[in-house]
């Protein structure tokens, strides 16, 4: 999967989604066998996320790379690979967690319910909380690029792919300035 980092999705939904993808820049990226220029468009797949509307399905992109066949997924930051809870909310329980404060208002958004909670803490303990002291990592903007620089992965992220790009801003800058239109 490819993972793009971008800044100020506040709300993810098919409409944002196919606005993101509308604008990517296909041409700019490598695939992981090392080629350069070579994905195109593939196929659309089906993942469900937790929302404000309920499970949300969502069309997600696959690129095929025309030199060794294999499809990546295109996602973007905000969601979280093999989850269907957004990284937002992941960070909201677990700032809370932290900071033993109330989980009365995440509660309160009625598609997270005590057993996402429970499971989410669970798998930040024995997945991220080591390493994100060890790294000194904050949960603010820079948590999403920290954890993509130092474990290669996206926060929250249990299973790695093995090929797991980033698309880093630094590499599309224009990407960090990206909004999503309702
Ligand atoms: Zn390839």
């Amino acid at each position: 999967m490819i993972t793009c980092y971008v800044k100020n999705i506040n709300s993810l939904n098919q409409k944002t989604y196919n606005n993101f993808i509308k604008y990517f820049p296909f041409h700019e990226l490598s695939c992981s066998c090392g080629n350069f220029n070579c994905l195109t468009r593939h196929a659309y797949y089906t993942r469900y996320i937790k929302t404000v509307n309920g499970n949300t399905p969502i069309s997600i992109l696959r690129v095929k790379c025309n030199v060794c066949n294999a499809t990546h997924a295109i996602l973007i930051s905000n969601i979280v690979p093999y989850s269907q809870i957004l990284l937002d909310d992941h960070v909201r329980i677990i700032y809370a967690y932290e900071n033993k404060s109330s989980f009365e208002d995440i509660l309160n958004d009625a598609y997270i319910d005590e057993s996402n909670i429970k499971y989410i803490i669970r798998q930040y303990i024995s997945h991220f909380k080591q390493k994100i002291l060890e790294h000194n990592l904050l949960f603010d903007q820079s948590l999403v690029l920290n954890c993509f620089k130092y474990f290669k992965c996206n926060f929250m992220q249990i299973k790695t792919a093995f090929k797991n790009l980033f698309i880093h801003p630094h590499n599309l800058p224009y990407l960090l300035n990206y909004s999503g239109v309702d």
